[in-house]
């Protein structure tokens, strides 16, 4: 593989760049391919999405999609507008293993299982991230990994505005929450967690249609997919194609739940095969299948609502943070002072705060034809002292306001569900090799 990412690497240097986010606990390189017009440099006011595949091992059907990708996109950019429209307007990052030591113990043609799925220390890496639901206190009781680590830093370097998270064992694409907050209710009692786990109570975010709209997206795209028939006997059925992270079974310290709630970046767990690691024959045909989902995926990063924050002389403002109205899942500007945020058409209020400016609130409108641009320019909080009406206090003004990207507050959009008995064989494959 890393061969193969050299090669390809040096024969579209205007396509592509290959760059290491870091090394597994063996050594082996945790490569990211960048796919666009503008593979070395972000695009300012453009957006840079992601894919990270083969996070288990043994889950090897998306790392070899993200290699026919690469291939795919490059052949195209010259003979397909649609492509070419793509990558001259989005940085598209692709890290095909995120768990290479696993792979490489994993055997190909085993369909279940946990040989391959966890780092060489023995983690799961999906259980790995911090998490919103279990915080401090018992964090995982997990030590964080490097390949875990490695992903973290990346994704507080780079502002991802869409990800997919690509995995095998079911045919389904779920949506965070993949943790929900009943999980803090009952950590004192080992059974009663266990009990917990298999309530399947729906965890949604407030961004829940836009949730829906992405895993759809990706589900209606793909000819198995979007029919939501079982894998086999004993495993759930998904209508379209597509659940909610919890709805299907909850746990904590998931990538999903972290890159949403940390970073207010949308993402997805495609799940992308019922057999693991199928027989090498078999994979053209798993590409055949995905070609369509994972480019249309990525384009959804151009839904929605984008733009720049600035101050009165036009400089970009910093880590302003951003949230919209009803939302309650903030975001920030990056060095440039641009955000995103996908959102389906409707009409909305984008609260704006930053440091040393008042705070505002603007409205917008959201069509399904073309993104939004809205730029908002922010005024000093300072110039409230010369009106003389005693609000000279710039703290006083902004207290409270300027929250932190990751300050989120729960609001339960689902009643709870009484606790359904889980069926033996459900139960069983869950605790012992889950896919996702
Ligand atoms: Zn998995």
């Amino acid at each position: 593989m890393t061969k193969y990412l050299r090669t390809t690497s040096s024969r579209y240097p205007n396509l592509t760049a290959l760059y290491s986010i870091g090394k597994s606990v063996q050594g082996r390189d945790l490569w990211v391919m960048v796919v666009s017009a503008s593979p070395y440099e972000h695009m300012i006011g453009k957006p840079d999405v992601k894919y990270v595949a083969n996070m288990h091992g043994n889950e090897a059907v998306g790392r070899e999609l993200m290699l026919h990708l690469i291939q795919y996109l490059v052949n195209s950019y010259s003979t397909d507008p649609y492509i070419k429209w793509l990558l001259d307007n989005t940085r598209i990052h692709l890290l095909p293993s995120m768990n290479p030591d696993g792979f490489e113990v994993s055997r190909e043609g085993q369909c279940d299982g946990g040989q391959g799925r966890y780092n060489a220390r023995g983690f799961d890496l999906n259980r790995n991230f911090p998490d919103y639901f279990k915080q401090a206190g018992d964090r995982n009781n997990k030590r964080g990994q490097p390949e875990t680590d490695a992903v973290k830093e990346w994704t507080s370097k780079i502002q991802f505005v869409l990800s997919g998270g690509l995995h095998g064992g079911a045919l389904v694409a779920s949506y965070p929450f993949d943790n929900t907050p009943n999980s803090r209710m009952c950590r004192s009692t080992p059974l009663c967690s266990v009990f917990q786990n298999y309530a399947s109570t729906p965890s949604l975010t407030p961004d829940d249609d836009v949730f829906k709209h992405l895993a759809l997206t990706y589900s209606t795209n793909h000819p198995v997919m979007s029919r939501g028939v079982a894998c086999k006997a004993g495993t759930p059925a998904f209508n379209r194609g597509i659940t909610n992270g919890a709805e299907w079974y909850p746990l904590t310290g998931g990538m999903q739940d972290f890159n949403y709630v940390w970073y207010g970046c949308m993402e997805v767990t495609l799940e992308l095969s019922c057999c693991k690691f199928p027989p090498a024959s078999e994979l053209p045909k798993f590409w055949e299948e995905n070609r369509v989902s994972l480019v249309k995926f990525l384009a959804e990063a151009h839904r929605g609502v984008h733009g720049f924050v600035m101050d009165e002389n036009g400089n970009p403002v910093e880590k302003a943070a951003l949230k919209v109205k009803g939302r309650d899942v903030g975001f920030q500007t990056t060095k440039y002072g641009e955000f995103w945020r996908i959102l389906l058409p409707g009409v909305y209020k984008l609260e704006v705060y930053a440091e040393g400016y008042l705070p505002r609130e603007v409205d917008l409108m959201v069509v399904e034809q073309h993104p939004t641009l809205l730029n908002v320019t922010l005024h000093p909080a300072k110039t409230l002292d010369t009106t003389g009406l005693g609000l000279a206090s710039t703290d006083t003004i902004l207290e409270g306001s300027a929250f932190p990207p990751h300050t989120f507050i729960y609001v339960p959009t689902a009643p709870l569900r009484s606790s359904v008995p889980p069926s033996p064989l459900f139960l069983a494959d869950t605790v012992l090799f889950p896919s996702k």
